[in-house]
């Protein structure tokens, strides 16, 4: 690989196990790193600049990468590429309450950006379960979303204008600080999403809302899923959007119920947990959700009607990574599909789960039908992965036949890449293959991620 410009090359992580950390995500998708790769931890806009420049005179593949929390692979490091890591650059730069944005950089975590915000009375809204370690960077890369995403949408809601540094070292600025505009295309709308296939997000600025209140729960059991699900639909078409609302099918029950004792009955068909932070008003809001649940047919309903007992009521919802973790490795989906047709799709998983002898709860974010099929498998055990994959293509296939889609936030990162075909088609991936040449030439931003490797 072509030695890094003497600027840059002080930022290389040259310690080999440290290295390593940085050549992995959370996805399965990473494995043992390549032979030949380099890690760049950016100080600032100028490293990127100079990565950027360096890589299209070389054409050298960079990965631009954050926490390195994703779970479609997009963040790992690939053959003779450079991961360019840009967590340092993690400045809360300007909170402007009266024109209601915040300005950060793209190393700003999550939680950092929110906790900051609340400070001044404001709100940012998407909210990844991950909102603890991901980066404001990666969260407009993949357009993460959330719990809160029924009432509040997801990142691409709440991004007004960013700076990206292309391939090549220019650096561009997108959008408008002010609450309305419509100058010119939307490219910040392009590159929220984009999953670092066009540049390098070094700035971003984001809308902020007053803050809500503390929100309240009610928690529902259901003896059938259609009843659950016919909850979702009265829960939805409530006046007052609920502003969290999550589903957890039998086997996510059972698996978090054999990870510890959560109060969930063992022979129920599913959960939902609903929410309302309304100013003044939650109170009243989950008491109105509690009967909705009730009248489609809840067994049982739960109401809390403090914060610290709302708090409580969601810590089933919050152990459930750690318990499946339990049961084995897994692999985790990402499927979209249209809220009438939950009910089919997650009959349709426990057929699939069934055909190839692996356990795959469904849970997620029900209100937006987004749901989390996590695929759990033994550890160590060939036989079982290979069952596993056939059930993740048949999941996939099974949320675009009803008319789904392969990702709702995680993205398509490295992972899901042949699946995008399918959902596509041929035409509008080879239209959305020539948009990325616009911005990336070469093809050296992120590839493999998105779209196939070019040969
Ligand atoms: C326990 C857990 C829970 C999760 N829950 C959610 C959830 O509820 N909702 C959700 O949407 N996701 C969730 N995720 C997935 C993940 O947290 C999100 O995709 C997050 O947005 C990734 O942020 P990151 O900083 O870790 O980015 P990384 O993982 O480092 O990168 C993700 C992608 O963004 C690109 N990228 C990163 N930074 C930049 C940049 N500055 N410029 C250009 N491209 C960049 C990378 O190339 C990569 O393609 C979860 C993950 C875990 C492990």
């Amino acid at each position: 690989m072509p030695t890094l410009p003497p600027g840059v090359a002080a930022r290389e992580v040259t310690d080999p196990d440290v290295k390593r950390t940085y050549a992995a995500d959370a996805s399965p998708a990473s494995s043992a790193p390549p032979s030949d790769y380099t890690v760049v931890r950016a100080r600032d806009v100028a490293d990127v600049v100079a990565v950027l420049e360096h890589a299209q005179a070389n054409r050298t593949p960079v990965v631009p990468q954050g926490a390195r929390t994703s779970r479609a692979g997009g963040a790992i490091a690939t053959e003779g590429c450079i991961v360019l890591n840009v967590e340092a650059l993690d400045a809360i730069i300007d909170v402007d309450p009266l024109e209601g944005y915040a300005v950060v950089g793209p190393g700003v975590v999550n939680a950092a950006l929110k906790r900051e915000v609340a400070r001044a009375g404001l709100f940012y809204g998407p909210d990844p379960a991950s909102w603890e370690t991901c980066t404001i960077g990666g969260n407009v890369a993949t357009n993460a979303g959330g719990l809160c995403c029924v009432k509040y949408g997801v990142t691409a809601d709440w991004v007004k204008a960013l700076q990206v540094v292309l391939p090549g070292g220019e650096v561009m600025r997108t959008g408008h600080r002010t609450a309305k505009g419509v100058a010119g295309y939307d490219l910040t709308g392009l590159v929220v999403g984009s999953e670092g296939t066009l540049g390098v997000v070094t700035e971003v600025l984001v809308r902020l809302a007053p803050a809500p209140d503390p929100a309240l729960t009610a928690l529902a059991v259901f003896a059938s899923l259609d009843d659950a699900v016919a909850g979702i639909v009265a829960l939805r078409r409530d006046s007052v959007r609920p502003s969290l609302l999550e589903i957890l099918d039998r086997s996510s029950v059972r698996a978090v119920q054999a990870y510890g004792d959560y109060g969930f009955p063992n022979d129920c068909e599913a959960v939902l947990l609903v929410q309302s932070d309304r100013p003044g008003h939650a109170g009243e809001d989950v008491a109105r959700y509690a009967d909705l649940m009730a009248g489609a047919g809840a067994t049982e309903v739960a109401v809390a009607d403090d914060a610290q007992e709302a708090d409580a009521l969601l810590e089933g919802r919050r152990v459930m990574s750690t318990a499946f973790e339990a049961l084995g490795a897994r692999l985790a989906e990402d499927v979209c599909v249209p809220v009438a047709r939950l009910a089919d799709f997650i009959r349709g998983v426990e057929t699939i789960a069934a055909r190839h002898g692996v356990l795959i709860p469904v849970s997620g974010h029900g209100g937006d039908g987004n749901l989390h099929p996590s695929i759990v498998h033994p550890y160590d055990d060939p036989d079982a992965l290979a069952r596993a994959w056939l059930a993740f293509d048949e999941v996939l296939r099974l949320g675009l036949d009803v008319g789904g889609t392969i990702t709702g936030e995680h993205g398509v990162g490295s992972l899901k890449v042949p699946w995008l075909r399918l959902e596509l088609g041929a035409d509008e991936l080879d239209r959305q293959r020539r948009l990325k040449a616009v911005f990336d030439p070469l093809g050296i931003m992120n590839p493999g991620t998105v779209f196939e490797r070019p040969r």
